[in-house]
């Protein structure tokens, strides 16, 4: 990945401060579990995910067609503000893999659960945002599991 490529501006930054805090608060705040907060929790992140939608400036419209395109845009960043390093398992099946979880580091392995609605719901807004259609995204696999990376599925909703 061009790391050195990635070009920082003032917007986007900010989010990640605000996405990355936000997932360690709730992660300290309701502990592993979030137990009935769980949809809660996994709304803020679709509502910070909105708003990294609307920044993220290296696509236009015109050019994101598909998952695969989105991700090209959101995984350089995750990557860039330390969020965690993002990559396909299978694009095929749309299974997306995030490494060296920031908010999971240290916390969580092995809770025997998985413990990120936050991303859940991040990822689902970026992506519906970004391809205008309806999708659902689940995490499979999680740190919380004992694996060794969060592993999302991405579902296209048909409606
Ligand atoms: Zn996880
Ligand atoms: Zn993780």
């Amino acid at each position: 990945m061009a790391e050195q490529d990635f070009e920082e501006r003032a917007a986007e930054k900010e989010q990640a401060s605000i996405i990355k805090l936000s997932m360690q608060t709730l992660k300290m705040h309701y502990g592993l579990n979030p137990g009935k907060y769980r949809e809660p929790v996994r709304s803020i992140g679709y509502q910070l995910g909105s708003e990294l939608a609307k920044l993220l400036p290296q696509q236009e419209q015109d050019k994101v067609a598909d998952v695969d395109d989105v991700v090209k845009g959101l995984a350089p960043y995750w990557m860039h503000y330390g969020i965690g390093e993002m990559y396909w398992v299978d694009k095929a099946e749309m299974l997306l893999a995030i490494q060296f979880c920031s908010d999971c580091l240290g916390r969580g392995y092995g809770a025997g659960y998985t413990i990120c609605p936050f991303k859940e719901g991040l990822l689902e807004a970026v992506i519906k945002s970004k391809l205008r259609k309806n999708y659902h995204v689940e995490e499979v696999e999680c740190c919380g599991t004992q694996a060794t990376n969060c592993l999302f599925k991405i579902e296209s909703i048909l409606d």
